[in-house]
């Protein structure tokens, strides 16, 4: 078909030109002279004007060109006499290729609320909130992948389906084809996963990491790139039970290198964004500019969405260990409202979301790279450190994110490495693959886990992590 994209056509504004645009009805007003349709292909955050004269389109056709018909347009390239637009279209013919009852559609041409949009996530893309917010997915995406593939680091495709569980969270999806009313039995009453089809017990994948240190043995500097499942309990506003991660994981990186990697790769992304994303990042920006005028005065973040985002991009992220952390926490000054929870001899908690954020927010007003947390509440294989009580570990924490990224250097050292696993009580002939890269040809090497939603929760400004993924995946909630 020779229909023409409105993000193309705003770019060209061929004037005189015939053109064939095809999407659909966003509003439509006028009066008996004219009518003016607001059509929207998902190219572009733009609205495009369609002038349709009753002259020349019949009265059945302007009938059905309702909010959220599908209509296909032909008509003739004009100047917009209207402000902000280059051109509009004269419509010479209207197909409705698809109507859309207004008794019936639920997008109505007002400002609905996310919830209610969570409720009809299969529409909601239809909405210039959506719409915008997944094309930036869309970039970030592409950027990732360019970023990587310009230093030269490949993209391995780790399996979604594993025995592994990484973070040894308990939070796997199981994976089976057994009748589990009725499951085939040992001896001593336990099911029996020998007659599964992995002849074993599998799970759906909670991180990519273990088998990408496989690839980064072989490979140097590798990343991954996809889905991970975990059956998170907290329903909050940054987990879901289904997300993306991209982790790379380079052989021959110390701690400090990875830090450096990783700071560099979200300030990249951010100015790719920033680059490639202009229109939909002011519309974001303009959204959440509304949206503030309604909180109270002091519950209105200080910066504007895009003046965030290059702050971000072009400030050095400041770095300090966990044991400083508990320092600040333990001098800082609870606010009226919220009293921290944090007590003086707790060297050794995990820090809280509200603690991570005192720090970005509060504290330093920058993004912050938290390293050597103590080894008791972090994963096995992270590299131990000389002091014996913490590992070479670092968490990157965003403003209005806290965790964005979980890294490490790992632990090259055999001997050291299972010591640790026994200490956990971590089956080593379960691992015994993992194992094998440090039995042949160990290297220092490090990575890092970088949560895809919260990134793109981070530039969009979006609040809610079940608005920056299609189709969230949270509990009770897999139907569409
Ligand atoms: P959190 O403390 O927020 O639960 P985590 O420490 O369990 O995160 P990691 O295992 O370190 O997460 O995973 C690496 C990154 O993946 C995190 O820094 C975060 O950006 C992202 N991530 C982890 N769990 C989720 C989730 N359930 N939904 C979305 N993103 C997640
Ligand atoms: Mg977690
Ligand atoms: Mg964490
Ligand atoms: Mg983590």
């Amino acid at each position: 078909n020779k229909r023409v994209k409105i993000k193309a056509l705003l770019a060209q504004s061929p004037i005189g030109e015939t053109a064939t645009l095809m999407g659909w009805v966003r509003t439509k007003r006028g009066n008996k002279n004219v009518s003016f349709i607001a059509l929207n292909d998902g190219s572009t955050i733009t609205n495009y004007q369609i002038v349709a004269d009753p002259n020349l389109i019949p009265d059945d056709i302007l009938k059905k060109c309702t909010t959220g018909s599908c209509i296909k347009v032909t008509g003739k390239v004009v100047e917009s006499q209207g402000s902000g637009q280059s051109s509009e279209l004269n419509a010479e013919k209207i197909e409705v290729l698809g109507e859309a009852d207004p008794e019936k559609y639920p997008l109505q041409p007002k400002k609905h609320s996310l919830e209610f949009l969570r409720e009809i996530a299969h529409l909601r893309m239809r909405t210039n909130t959506f719409s915008a917010v997944f094309r930036v997915r869309h970039a970030l995406a592409f950027a990732v992948n360019k970023y990587f593939n310009d230093k030269g680091f490949f993209y391995i495709h780790t399996p979604i389906i594993t025995a592994s569980d990484a973070e040894g969270a308990g939070e796997t999806f199981k994976v089976t084809t057994l009748d589990l009313q009725n499951p085939p039995k040992n001896e001593d009453g336990s099911i029996n996963f020998n007659e599964d089809f992995f002849e074993r017990e599998a799970n759906l994948t909670v991180s990519g990491q273990l088998e990408g240190e496989l690839a980064a043995m072989a490979l140097s500097e590798i990343y991954t790139f996809g889905p991970t499942f975990r059956a998170e309990n907290s329903n909050t506003t940054r987990h879901l039970a289904e997300f993306w991660m991209i982790e790379p994981e380079m052989a021959f990186y110390d701690a400090e290198d990875n830090a450096d990697l990783a700071e560099d790769f979200l300030k990249y992304l951010i100015r790719y964004v920033l680059e490639h994303c202009q229109d939909d990042l002011a519309f974001l920006e303009n959204r959440l500019l509304e949206e503030e005028k309604v909180k109270p005065a002091d519950q209105r973040s200080e910066m504007a969405l895009l003046e965030k985002l290059r702050f971000v991009a072009e400030n050095e992220f400041v770095r300090i260990t966990y044991t400083e952390s508990i320092e600040i926490l333990r001098n800082s000054k609870p606010n009226k409202k919220k009293k921290f929870q944090f007590l003086i001899d707790e060297w050794g908690a995990d820090l809280q979301s509200e603690h991570e954020r005192y720090l970005v927010e509060k504290h330093f007003n920058k993004p912050v790279i938290l390293t050597d947390y103590p080894k008791e509440i972090k994963s096995f294989y992270m590299r131990q450190n000389e002091d014996g009580r913490t590992v070479a570990a670092m968490d990157i924490l965003f403003p209005g994110i806290g965790e964005i990224v979980g890294g490490s250097q790992r632990e090259e050292r055999l001997d050291v490495l299972t010591a640790r696993m026994d200490e956990m009580n971590i089956p080593k002939e379960e691992m015994w693959w993992f194992l094998d890269t440090r039995r042949f040809g160990s290297t220092p090497h490090a990575g890092f886990g970088l949560g895809f939603e919260r990134m793109v929760q981070f530039v969009t400004g979006m609040g809610n992590i079940r608005d920056v993924i299609a189709f969230p995946r949270t509990p009770g909630n897999a139907e569409f």
